[in-house]
């Protein structure tokens, strides 16, 4: 996993060097994504792309790369660091100025990074196989505009580490209305009485791509009806099952929410047919 790609080169990690007056590290001024890639497939790379460019309009960096420049990145850095379950990272600041001066420099040339790291193998559909996670709860103090996957991951790595410190694997947010939004690196989900449920994509959310594939795919197989809608912290306590979604770990079901056991305390049906469509389709977007 040594070889990442900065700048136009694909170096050793150890040489890859950027200024210090790179806005990306003093002001957390860039957009990322991560793509995970299984044996050389990489699963839904063009949305991700697609939710970079938005991103990166977002904020005003202009790179201006097509999916084919980002293609033959990842490609070569799967090429170039063996290619078995790797997480693909990409990583645009605006670039090194030559002053801390919060607006905007003009021409300024963005940094790019990207480097490729080991990943668990894909879940598989499987009760006995999955590790159910354990969540604390905390109230969303992040800013306003979650829906730009932004490099400045303080208030998420914040929430994170309230959970971490419990020994939870993930911390659920909800709003100043007692509303679920999403985990600190996950989207969220609840199953009631066979209905999977989960926020609607706004500015409180990433709209997640494991997120865009699921539903998706749950709508085109029909037998598990979906709704984004608002759901309160009392129906998520009230929930049959409760999921998280990342890129790197597709449908997680939680077991255990502030010491409080989800439905019955087990890995949900619903659950099982859902990663089991997840499996089958994902490598297809
Ligand atoms: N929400 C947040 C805050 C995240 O950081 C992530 C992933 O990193 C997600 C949701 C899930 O997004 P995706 O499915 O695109 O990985």
């Amino acid at each position: 996993m040594s070889i990442v790609y900065l700048n136009n080169s694909y170096i050793p990690m150890a040489e890859a060097k950027i200024s210090p007056m790179d806005r990306g590290f003093l002001f957390g001024d860039g957009i990322y994504e991560v793509v995970p890639s299984y044996n050389g497939q990489m699963v839904g790379f063009a949305p991700h792309i697609d939710r970079m460019n938005n991103g990166l309009s977002a904020v005003g960096i202009e790179l201006g790369w097509s999916h084919q420049q980002w293609k033959e990145v990842c490609d070569n850095l799967i090429e170039k660091n063996g290619s078995g379950n790797l997480a693909l990272y990409l990583h645009v600041s605006r670039g090194a100025d030559t002053k801390r001066f919060h607006a905007y420099p003009e021409d300024i040339e963005p940094t790019v990074f990207a480097f490729a790291f080991e990943i668990p193998p894909a879940p598989v559909p499987d009760k006995s196989k999955v590790v159910g996670y354990k969540v604390a709860t905390h109230r969303d103090l992040r800013w306003e505009r979650c829906q730009i996957k932004s490099t400045a991951l303080l208030g998420n790595v914040m929430h994170f580490q309230h959970g971490y410190e419990q020994g939870a694997n993930e911390t659920l947010l909800y709003n100043e209305r007692n509303e679920l939004t999403e985990a600190s690196a996950c989207n969220a989900y609840i199953v009631k009485d066979g209905v999977v449920i989960t926020p609607p994509v706004d500015n409180q959310i990433l709209a997640g791509i494991t997120r865009h594939i699921l539903l998706d795919l749950l709508r085109k197989e029909g037998s598990i009806p979906v709704e984004e809608r608002p759901v309160t912290m009392d129906e998520v306590f009230d929930a049959d099952e409760v999921w998280v979604t990342s890129s790197s770990k597709e449908v997680v079901p939680v077991i255990e929410i502030d010491g409080q056991p989800v439905g019955d305390g087990n890995i949900g049906d619903v659950w099982l047919a859902a990663q089991t469509i997840y499996s089958a389709g994902k490598l297809n977007y």
